[in-house]
């Protein structure tokens, strides 16, 4: 069984290395012919706008939406995350998105690109060491309902670049790595780091049963 890639735009290629390295045979997914058959799909990081009209243009937005509602286990990072929100502030108002994870996220909510920042993420379930987290004009989350389960928020120890995020709102607490059922969500980038983690972890959730 395959795990399918979004390849409309964004960092596809490094989703796809990082699930080969884990032995996983990868799709990229372009059209609805590309959907049969897989037993999870990634949404990576790129533009949401962006990738919420090529998903309308390519056809792909509605069979991808209804395999995702049957089950498919997905992983979204970033413009990932904002595309399976349930609520999306700051996008354009044509924007597009899933809602399977019953969070508001306010896009570029850390503030733009000269507030990218970087910071080591605890996750418990994840165990030791905290996870490496990049931030790239990353969604950020205001509110997360009852039924999300918050697996990381935002430390209050050092970080590299992108002082300005409180002053937006983005402070110590603030969820970053998010999971409802099989949706799992995070506003950083795991696939721009060597720790493979949370791809394990998203891995390990496409072989348990829908
Ligand atoms: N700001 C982008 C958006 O709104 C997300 C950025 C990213 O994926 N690195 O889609």
């Amino acid at each position: 069984m395959t795990i399918g890639v979004l390849a409309l735009q964004g960092d596809v290629r490094e989703h796809s290395e990082v699930l080969a390295s884990l032995g996983e045979v990868c799709r990229p997914v372009r059209t609805p012919d590309d959907l049969p058959g897989l037993r999870g799909m990634v949404l990576p990081g790129g533009e949401s706008t962006t990738l919420s009209m090529l998903l309308e243009s390519s056809g792909l937005f509605d069979p991808l939406a209804g395999a995702l509602r049957g089950g498919l286990a997905v992983l979204g990072t970033c413009a990932g995350m904002i595309l399976l929100a349930t609520r999306v502030v700051d996008g354009r108002p044509d924007q597009r998105h899933f809602g399977l994870i019953d969070l508001t996220v306010r896009r570029n909510g850390y503030g733009r690109q000269e507030a990218s920042f970087e910071c080591p993420i605890a996750v418990a379930s994840l165990g030791d060491p905290p996870v490496p987290a990049v931030f790239i004009r990353a969604p950020l989350v205001e509110e997360a309902g009852p039924g999300v389960e918050v697996l990381a928020t935002l430390p209050s120890g050092p970080r590299v670049g992108g002082e300005d995020h409180r002053r937006r709102g983005g402070g110590d607490g603030t969820p970053v790595l998010c999971r409802q059922g099989r949706v799992l969500v995070a506003a950083f980038h795991p696939e721009l780091t060597t720790d493979r983690r949370v791809h394990r972890l998203f891995v390990e959730m496409t072989k348990t049963e829908a």
